[in-house]
């Protein structure tokens, strides 16, 4: 290393050492949410979900766990079937299945209305396995075999969306060998959406293009257009200029192709109000400095009502005005569904670093393995026996995994922490449980809690379960695999 950048090595290091504390001191620390946003009391420090005890679920089921708040779950889905006031008509309600593919979740939102929406031969298996009617089914996804398009088309689902331009004469073929003539839609790219693999863009002609395409098939019936934003839409502005241009190519196809669409597939990314991507700048400020990140203007972002008031009222001002019949608006939401409804416990298994020396480690039972999401948005803590003492320490989070990068908070004011002491990891219902892994650890145990009860809907995972589909000649766990 040359001097210069030694020297400015050194002074980066001290300047660091001198503010940390200064920071810590004259920074107002963050003010998290209150627990009783997720409706959780607090009695004594102690905090409970419909009167189970957060710690005892832990003690009667082991950490760490998932906990399901099964109300909150009915909640959310009757927010999102439910015609907003003044209105006759409701949105048709797809649940994304890669969100959290817990059974126990998945069978309650269907037992209440909600469809699936699957992007994979597993996920369309577990559908029908779950009783789902195939006309409750959306097929989406960048990767369909043409095994898996036979599969779709013979159960004839209510709607198969194409991804890329080749799977139109894919689906085309695979039509006319089982047939049958399949109900789709194009998946289209708007000016903010997700591009890369997904889907077709708007701008240049290419989604036009492709309609045009799949109309001259006589194997496929063209009904709709599939659009799913991919970015959190947190404000009414961000789904009207969403909403807007999507309805603008709906004109377009009518004009220029005669087109007139009975489905129209607005995809997912509602927010979760709690949970916000971290900002690129304060997650290097929250690392030099040892400070937790600010919570999200929760009270600000789109709630489900209002987005599907949003949706719809766009919707039926837009046909209105042409004289045209208003499609039937289908939505697939994910994280804003589940995400809010299950938290992770976790416990302290370590405690390393001095007090006082800036960042104490806590060593959790749960890391990057379980809880992969909290690296890169704002997720609430809690400490589930000492709320509302005062947060004295600032800690890092870590998980149990032999990796520097097992570090899932940088920086959280908590009350002084002791081993054994378990802390909630809010809003786990969205990409915690499809993303986590079985890195040097079985995966945790899911339990729901439902008017009072708590019962198990997925019991941890066993080191015999780890090595279940492996033959190890000679050793006593190969009889595992029976
Ligand atoms: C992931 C996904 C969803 C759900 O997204 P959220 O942002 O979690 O609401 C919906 N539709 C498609 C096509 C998806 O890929």
């Amino acid at each position: 290393m040359s001097r210069v950048k030694q020297l400015l090595k050194k002074t980066k290091r001290t300047l660091l050492t001198t503010l940390r504390p200064i920071a810590q001191e004259y920074l107002p620390p963050p003010r998290g949410f209150e627990p009783s946003r997720w409706g959780l009391k607090e009695e004594g420090g102690r905090l409970s979900l419909e009167g189970s005890s957060l710690e005892e679920l832990v003690e009667r089921w082991g950490s760490p766990l998932h906990v399901i708040d099964a109300q909150r779950l009915e909640r959310n889905a009757a927010s999102f079937l439910r015609p907003p006031a003044g209105r006759s008509r409701a949105c048709e309600v797809f649940y994304s299945y890669k969100t959290n593919p817990i059974p126990a979740v998945l069978q309650r939102l269907h037992q209440l209305g909600v469809g699936a929406e699957v992007i994979s031969p597993y996920e369309l298996w577990l559908a029908l396995q779950q009783g789902v009617p195939p006309e409750r089914i959306i097929y989406n996804g960048p990767a369909s075999s043409e095994a898996v398009l036979r599969e779709a088309i013979t159960r004839g689902l209510a709607l198969i969306n194409c991804n890329h331009r080749e799977d139109v004469g894919r689906m085309g073929r695979v039509a006319e060998q089982c047939q049958k003539r399949p109900s789709i839609g194009i998946r289209v790219v708007t000016k903010g959406s997700w591009s890369s693999q997904f889907g077709i863009p708007i701008e240049g002609g290419a989604a036009l293009r492709t309609y045009a395409e799949a109309l001259g098939s006589p194997w496929l019936r063209v009904k709709a257009i599939h659009a799913h934003l991919g970015f959190a839409i947190r404000t009414y502005g961000q789904l009207e200029s969403f909403v807007g241009e999507v309805l603008a190519f709906v004109d377009q196809l009518h004009t220029r192709l005669g087109l007139e669409l009975e489905m129209l597939d607005l995809g997912g990314s509602l927010c979760i109000p709690t949970v916000q991507g971290h900002d690129p700048a304060e997650k290097r400020l929250s690392r030099a400095l040892f400070r937790g990140f600010e919570p999200p203007d929760a009270d600000a972002a789109l709630s489900i009502e209002a987005y599907v008031a949003g949706v719809l009222e766009l919707c039926e001002e837009h046909f209105r005005r042409r004289g045209r019949p208003m499609p039937r608006i289908l939505l697939e939401p994910g994280r804003a569904m589940t995400g809010n409804t299950q938290m992770l416990l976790a416990s302290v298994l370590n405690l390393n670093g001095t007090p006082g020396e800036g960042m104490r480690y806590a060593i959790l039972d749960a890391g990057q393995n379980l809880a992969e999401a909290a690296r890169y948005e704002y997720h609430q803590v809690f400490h589930v026996t000492r709320q509302g003492q005062p947060a004295s320490q600032t800690y890092a989070l870590a998980g149990p995994i032999c990796s520097p990068g097992d570090v899932i908070f940088q920086a959280v004011r908590l009350p002084r922490l002791e081993v054994g002491d378990t802390l909630a990891i809010m809003d786990a219902g969205a990409y915690f449980v499809p993303f986590s892994n079985a890195f040097s650890y079985p995966r945790p145990a899911i339990v729901m809690v439902d008017g009072g009860r708590d019962v198990l809907v997925r019991r941890a995972e066993t080191f015999e379960d780890m090595v279940m589909r492996d033959r190890m000649p000679g050793s006593k766990a190969s009889s595992a695999t029976g």
